[in-house]
Parts: structure tokens; C-alpha cells; sequence
């Protein structure tokens, strides 16, 4: 990327390389601290997905004080895995500070090679809720790569995973699953696709290959799991993979009582349609979760964040990078009301996941 001030000939300037400054002058409300004590509800915090294998957050006191600067009372950490993994986690974590971290687990996918692998699901869900994990994360790897023992591809709703979500209703820990990815990834990376820039980027995260459609049978298999387990509580990552689609999003949580979503990674998608969004939160101020997805977590992008929920802000970065990473656009605050927010950001959390300071751990039968 060319450095800002150097010269350049316009003539050979790159979409990449330009970075248009914008004029307007509008009231700006930094919001370093949020305005009640914050859970991160979706946040990364393990092993598995750093590059070198190693922790995401190498100083976990510092972190500590990070969240105490910013507010963040605990954080959801998605990365247990199972096994010995959840137990390096929960010891990291949520035994050595409690009620400042709770740790999902995972299952092991490995399993779906072989049939009966439902059951074999569940019984390592009920081992990790039983060791201290507070819920289940399921990635989208559910729905776009993982396939049975005759290799076709496994979606959400297949009724060989009901011992699963079975598990997770009986124990009262929450499912938080991932379902999709933007619109625009299931779209051919062309010139016309709002997020070119990023599928350059990252091209890998591309679904076009998965064919017309498969987006769409994706929400379709995510209501048909969150409808045919009434039991069990699901918090739909990213705004339920949904949020170009906030009416959707709307019909979802007015059909489903056991249907939450987080707005992790959906910020830029939010606040350039403000008002739908604030309508939709307002209207539904009980099924949504604050979460950032924004790992290591820094207070940087927390105060983005904080000033988007809680300002009315207009037309401003909605992430530090330059150019934005999700699309070229600025976004406006949502200027929520206190006891909105309050629920938003932790009221709504403490209520659906154990561990996190009101409500003792989940039960097994
Ligand atoms: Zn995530």
C-alpha cells in the first residue's frame, strides 16, 4: 500500500491506494468506556486459530486491565475445543479469574466420518459441559464444508445432529453457531461484489464454488434447526448471517423465542442502515447480544464499537484499518436507549450463559 502523502500519479492509482479523506464536519462523541459493564459475547481467546499455534492474548492480566479500562466486565472465549484443550482454556481462563471469562466448547467434526455420529457428538458435549465449559460453538464449517461418511455436505438442520442440540437443551448451556458469511461471499468476486476488495484479499473466503442458492438453503437450514429445537437456546453469530437483511433477521426472532443473535463482525453491516438496525434492536432489545469478534481484543476497537451502540454519530470509521476492511463506506451511530444498552451489552448475556456472575453453572441430568 502506498503511504498517505506520497505522491502519486492518479493516473496509475490503485482502488487499494486511494483513500479519500472526507470533508464532512460532524460532532464526534468518543466512547472509550462503555455505559454499563460490558460482556463480549464473541470473542477468540484460545489456541486454534493463531498463526503460530500459540495463545491469541499472550498477557492475560494485561488483557484485564484493558477490559477494566474499557468497561468489558467478562468475555466470551469461543476457542475450547474439547478434551485437553478445554481444560488448558478453562484453567487460563475461567478458573484462574472467575466470572471475567466463560469458555465454549467445540465438537469434534472428525466424527461425522463414520455413522453414529450424532450420539458420539453428544457424549463429548456432555463430557465438556460437565468439565466447565458454559455453551457450544459451532462454526460455519457446519453448512459449507463438512460432509458425512458418504461425503455429503452436512448442513445445520440434518436431524442427525438432534442429540446434539439435545444435550445443550437438557444441560440449559447455549449453542452459539455461525451460520454462512456475507451475503457477497456466496456472489462472484467481480466487479460488481460490494466486498471485492476483501476476496482479493482473502480468497479462500469465497462460497461462489458452493453455486446459486446455497446461501439461501444455509438460512433456510438455520431456521429449521433453531424451529425443531424449541429446547434449546441458539445464539445466532454475526446477526444470523443475516444482517443485509435486517427483515429477515426481524421475521427470525419474532417466529423463534429460543432465537438470539450477536452482532460480532457486523458493525460496518449495521450502521449503514442505522435506523432499520436501531429498530430492530429496540424492537427485540432482549435477543441481542454485544459481541466484537475482534481478536486479540484491543480498546481501539472496542471504543468503535461503544461509539456505534451508543452515539448518534454520523459517517465514521467502523474499523481502524485503512482502506475498511468489509466494504467502502462509513457508518452512523445507533444512538440506543440506557436500558437497551444495558441489555445489549451484558443484561442478556448474564441471563443465557452461566459462569458469567449471576447464575451458577449449567446442570447435567
Ligand atoms: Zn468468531
Amino acid at each position: 500500500m502506498i503511504e498517505p502523502d506520497t505522491p502519486v500519479d492518479v493516473a496509475d492509482l490503485r482502488l487499494r491506494d486511494y483513500l479519500p479523506r472526507p470533508a464532512l464536519r460532524v460532532a464526534e462523541h468518543p466512547v472509550e468506556r462503555a455505559a454499563y459493564p460490558a460482556v463480549d459475547a464473541h470473542n477468540h481467546l484460545g489456541r486454534w486459530l493463531s498463526q503460530d499455534g500459540d495463545w491469541v492474548v499472550p498477557d492475560v492480566s494485561r488483557l484485564l486491565a484493558d477490559m477494566d479500562a474499557a468497561n468489558v466486565r467478562a468475555i466470551v472465549n469461543l476457542d475450547g475445543r474439547w478434551g485437553g484443550e478445554l481444560e488448558a482454556n478453562l484453567e487460563r481462563y475461567d478458573r484462574r479469574y472467575p466470572g471475567r471469562f466463560a469458555t465454549f466448547c467445540h465438537v469434534d467434526w472428525a466424527e461425522t466420518a463414520a455413522p453414529g455420529f450424532g450420539e458420539r457428538l453428544a457424549q463429548s458435549l456432555r463430557r465438556s459441559l460437565a468439565a466447565g465449559a458454559r455453551g457450544l460453538k459451532v462454526w460455519k464449517d457446519l453448512g459449507l464444508g463438512l460432509t458425512d461418511e458418504r461425503g455429503k455436505l452436512l448442513l445445520p438442520d440434518d436431524e442427525r445432529l438432534a442429540p446434539l442440540w439435545q444435550v445443550a437443551a437438557e444441560a440449559g448451556a447455549p449453542v452459539l453457531i455461525h451460520t454462512a458469511d456475507p451475503r457477497a461471499f456466496f456472489d462472484p468476486a467481480d466487479a460488481t461484489n460490494e466486498r471485492l476488495e476483501e476476496l482479493l484479499l482473502h480468497p479462500d473466503w469465497s462460497f461462489a464454488h458452493l453455486g446459486g442458492g446455497h446461501y439461501e438453503r444455509l438460512l433456510e437450514a438455520l431456521e429449521g434447526l433453531v424451529a425443531a429445537n424449541p429446547a434449546t437456546t441458539f445464539i445466532a453469530a454475526h446477526v444470523a448471517g443475516a444482517a443485509e437483511d435486517l427483515d429477515l433477521v426481524a421475521r427470525l426472532l419474532g417466529a423463534y423465542p429460543n432465537l438470539f443473535v450477536d452482532v460480532a463482525a457486523r458493525v460496518a453491516e449495521l450502521g449503514r442502515q442505522p435506523r432499520r438496525a436501531h429498530q430492530l434492536i429496540v424492537r427485540h432489545a432482549e435477543r441481542v447480544l454485544f459481541g466484537t469478534d475482534v481478536f486479540p481484543p484491543t480498546l481501539g476497537e472496542y471504543a468503535i464499537h461503544f461509539r456505534f451502540l451508543e452515539t448518534e454519530d454520523e459517517h465514521f470509521a467502523y474499523a481502524l484499518d485503512e482502506p475498511p476492511p468489509q466494504g467502502r463506506w462509513r457508518i452512523s451511530g445507533l444512538g440506543l436507549p440506557g436500558d437497551v444498552l444495558d441489555l445489549v451489552y451484558a443484561g442478556n448475556a448474564e441471563r443465557l450463559i452461566a459462569g458469567l456472575g449471576r447464575d451458577p453453572g449449567p446442570t447435567l441430568p
